[in-house]
């Protein structure tokens, strides 16, 4: 009998998420601590390949600048999304190859520029004329995308509010940089993360086209690039759609573009999100007006803090199961009162030392978090980058 063996390709690895690997992870790195499992972000990045065939995702760092993710991405094939000049030199630590790396951010100084150049990165984003003169000097060892505003007054964080010029002014803006002898590439634009549908993306997409159109016949540039930005929603205590389901209007919308056009996406939430949870300690709790409130190592100065920057709602249970559930109050370690995590929830009763689990809490969290009143941030720790791996701190970006 001929059995055939098929080598193991993919890294299951150990399940991190998991109550028993908690509390190990926890035991062996400390409080606060986010974990982050390599096995999930390479699941959400083929996921959003599958939802998105033929499109080159960068993962914009932003939201988990974290080596785990970066280095992971990179191994799926992936490309990258830098923004400052920090980004650029922690994917230059970390080998990344710079022709995988676009530089996003519309607004730059001279020496963010500079920097991201001295990293071997080409391709910048610009979305005004200032800032389209400031590649003059840099005309011969860079490119440009430029940057095209679609408001979306639903998205969850209107990213077009801030950033991007009026459609109308685009290709205005890219004779400008011809004159100037700078290389468009093409355009660019970011609807607003955690869109609630795809409708934004596909106007944007039509708009865009008929931009690339005008401005090739205007011979303004190669114009061979649409980057169609971030914004995939991802499950937070609301659902978000069905990745495959909320793109099918924006392949649709992509098969409708001339031929020749290479497609970026700048994902970032739906990437890192899902791929992280939070883990925080009881310190101590105390009976108010018939509620347990329990007051945790982590808030909304910390790990919490996307509550506030990116009004986002993460799921919260307690490790402990079993008991009488009791309503209960989840509070952050710091003396200001508007530090309150979750009320209203229904817990079994904790002591000192209990586990409380947030998920989804890979993206806008730990990145944001501070250390008011002198809390630490959380510890980042990484599982199953490698096959065996079960547990690595890397060292991150600030710490
Ligand atoms: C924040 C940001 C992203 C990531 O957006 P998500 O909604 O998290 O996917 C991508 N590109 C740019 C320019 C950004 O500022």
């Amino acid at each position: 009998m001929n059995i055939e063996v098929k080598p193991r390709r993919r890294v299951r690895g150990i399940d991190p998420f998991g109550a028993e690997e908690i509390r190990r992870l926890v035991a062996t790195f400390g409080s606060p601590l986010i974990i982050v499992d390599c096995e999930r972000v390479r699941q959400q990045y083929r996921r959003l390949c599958r939802a998105l065939p033929g499109v080159d995702l960068h993962y914009a760092l932003k939201p988990l600048p974290h080596p785990s993710v970066v280095l992971t991405v990179l191994e799926q094939g992936g490309w990258l999304d830098l923004a400052t000049t920090g980004e650029a030199q922690l994917v230059r630590r970390l080998g990344a190859p710079p022709e995988r790396c676009i530089h996003t951010h519309p607004i730059k100084r001279d020496v963010d520029i500079r920097n991201a150049m001295a990293c071997g990165v080409r391709t910048f984003v610009a979305d005004n004329p200032d800032e389209v003169r400031k590649f003059r000097a840099y005309r011969e060892r860079t490119e440009l995308l430029l940057r095209v505003s679609f408001r979306s007054p639903g998205a969850v964080c209107d990213l077009s509010r801030k950033f991007g010029c009026d459609p109308e002014d685009a290709v205005a803006l890219a004779r400008l940089a011809a004159e100037l002898g700078i290389e468009v590439r093409g355009f660019s634009f970011h609807v607003g993360s955690q869109a609630s549908d795809a409708g934004k993306h596909v106007e944007a997409i039509e708009v865009c086209a008929q931009l690339l159109v005008q401005a090739r016949k205007a011979r303004l540039g190669t114009l061979d690039t649409l980057d169609i930005g971030g914004g995939f929603p991802i499950d937070y205590t609301r659902r978000a759609p069905d990745i495959g389901r909320f793109c099918a209007p924006i392949r649709a919308a992509l098969a409708r573009l001339p031929a020749r056009i290479r497609i970026i996406a700048e994902p970032g939430r739906f990437i890192a999100g899902p791929a992280a949870i939070g883990v925080a300690t009881v310190m101590g709790r105390a009976r108010r007006e018939g509620h347990w409130w329990y007051y945790l190592d982590d808030g909304l100065y910390g790990s919490y803090s996307g509550q506030l920057y990116d009004h986002a709602r993460y799921p919260v249970e307690a490790l402990r199961q079993g008991g009488e559930l009791l309503p209960a109050v989840l509070a952050g370690p710091t003396c200001d009162s508007i530090d309150v995590i979750a009320e209203n929830l229904m817990l079994p009763e904790l002591k000192a030392g209990d586990l409380i689990v947030g998920r989804a809490m890979g993206a806008y969290t730990w990145a944001s978090s501070s250390e008011f009143n002198f809390f630490p941030r959380a510890r980042v720790v990484s599982v199953n980058q490698h096959s065996g791996d079960t547990g690595t701190v890397l060292e991150t970006p600030l710490g």
